[in-house]
Formats: C-alpha cells, sequence, structure tokens
C-alpha cells in the first residue's frame, strides 16, 4: 500500500468535506436562510420596529467604477445614487431622492411603491453631494432632513427653494441617524431595524458592494482612512446595507464568504 497516496486521499476527503460545509454555509447566507451546518445565524436587527417595509426606488451607479477597469480621472457615465422608502406606521422617509426629471422621479415610485411623491411624509439627505438631492425638489408636501452640518451646507448653497431642517433623533421613532465621516466631514447614513434585521441606508459612507469588500472610499473622498473605519463600524451594526450606487447586500458576507 503506497501510504502517500494513502495520506493524500484522506487528506483530500477532510478537505473536500470541508469545502462543501463551507460551501452549504455560504449559500444559506446568501440567501439569507438558516444553515445547520453553521449553527442559527444571529441577526442584529429587532423585531419589535416601527419600520415595516422598505424598498429601493432607484438602484444607483457611479459615474466611474474602479472595479470595472474605469478610470478614477473622468467620468464616463451620468451617475445617479441609490433611493430608498422606509415605511412605518404614519409614515413613509424617503432617503436620497435621486432623479432630476420629476416625470421619471414619480414613475420610480410608482414603479417600487405605488404611491405618488405627495405621499412621502419625508425626505432625508445623507450628505450635501448634488447626485443625493436631484429630486427633492419634486417633494414640495414632505419634511426635508439631514444632519445639521449638512443641512446647514445644503441650506447655504442658495441651491434649493426652501430650507432643509437638520435632525439628529431617532426619526419618526424609528429609524436612527447615524454619523458615517470619510466620504465627507459630516456625512450621516440611517439604521432602522426591519422583520428582525438591521438595515443601514448608508448613502456615500459605502458606494458599492465593491467598495464596501475592500474598505475603500470613493475617489472623491476626504478622508479614505476615516471611511475604511466608518464601513468597518458598518459591518458591525448591520445585516443589510443599502449603499449609495449599487444594489443592497449582506453586510457580512466577507466573513461568511472567506
Ligand atoms: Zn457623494
Amino acid at each position: 500500500m503506497d501510504e502517500t497516496r494513502l495520506f493524500s486521499r484522506a487528506t483530500f476527503l477532510t478537505q473536500a468535506g470541508g469545502a462543501l460545509v463551507g460551501s452549504a454555509m455560504t449559500t444559506a447566507s446568501c440567501l439569507g436562510g438558516q444553515s445547520a451546518a453553521a449553527g442559527a445565524h444571529t441577526w442584529k436587527g429587532r423585531k419589535d420596529s416601527k419600520v415595516q417595509r422598505w424598498d429601493v426606488i432607484t438602484i444607483g451607479n457611479l459615474s466611474r467604477n474602479r472595479y470595472w477597469g474605469e478610470s478614477d480621472a473622468q467620468g464616463v457615465r451620468a451617475a445617479i445614487c441609490t433611493c430608498t422608502l422606509i415605511v412605518g406606521a404614519g409614515f413613509r422617509l424617503l432617503v436620497d431622492p435621486s432623479l432630476a426629471d420629476a416625470v421619471e422621479m414619480g414613475r420610480e415610485l410608482d414603479r417600487r411603491t405605488g404611491i405618488k411623491p405627495r405621499d412621502v411624509s419625508a425626505v432625508f439627505m445623507t450628505h450635501e453631494h448634488g447626485d443625493h438631492f436631484a429630486g427633492l425638489a419634486h417633494f414640495p408636501e414632505a419634511t426635508w432632513w439631514a444632519a445639521p452640518g449638512v443641512a446647514e451646507n445644503l441650506n447655504t448653497s442658495a441651491k434649493l427653494p426652501r430650507r432643509v431642517e437638520g435632525v439628529m433623533d431617532r426619526l419618526f421613532d424609528a429609524v436612527e441617524v447615524i454619523a458615517t465621516p470619510g466620504h465627507t466631514r459630516t456625512h450621516h447614513s440611517l439604521r432602522f431595524d426591519c422583520d428582525g434585521l438591521s438595515i443601514v441606508a448608508a448613502g456615500d459612507a459605502v458606494a458599492t458592494r465593491d467598495f464596501f469588500r475592500e474598505r475603500r472610499g470613493y475617489f472623491n473622498a476626504v478622508d479614505f482612512e476615516l471611511s475604511a473605519r466608518t464601513m468597518d463600524r458598518l459591518a458591525a451594526v448591520a445585516d443589510i446595507i443599502i449603499p449609495g450606487h449599487d444594489n443592497y447586500f449582506l453586510a457580512d458576507f466577507r466573513s461568511t464568504a472567506g
């Protein structure tokens, strides 16, 4: 008997078994399910949240994406941001209104949720970059909110027909305003619980899933190290991250995928 072959076969089977378990864990995590092999996954969200549902209204894209082989030096397409609607008892909160064209903004809101712009109670801006408030004027009946530093920047820009109110409290007693500096100094995101999951509408604190995977700030970040630490903090508190320019994703995929 060739002991080297025997050893190799045993080693192979052990490694193959391990790989299969690892694969099952990854698959279960990707599907949001629970794997017996992995043990019960502990989600971070509370079940008694006042948030009833949330929907991505527009899936954003970047003007240039280094993970697609594009240079940071110049934009190659128009950027739009990811816009999200958070709905709870008595409120509809829109995050980062993305579309400058009123008809398009209304159409996307209707396609994803069936509601009209006038049904939105409040609009929150994560930061003062133009693509994150491009559609704000289409919600004249809503309250306009941002963290105080962002509101000040927006109000002094003279680009808006009326003032944005600074807020730091829990919005509608359901949604937390959290400081997420790095992309800009005053950037703030929203965190809330829904269906037992902890969800962060990150704005540009996270550009896309690829940027989050490498904890990399977008090319125009004011502080890349601070951006990375902010993403670490978001990974610790979120099950799901809604980035500024991509579809939403599981925050812990990095640890489960190895
Ligand atoms: Zn930005």
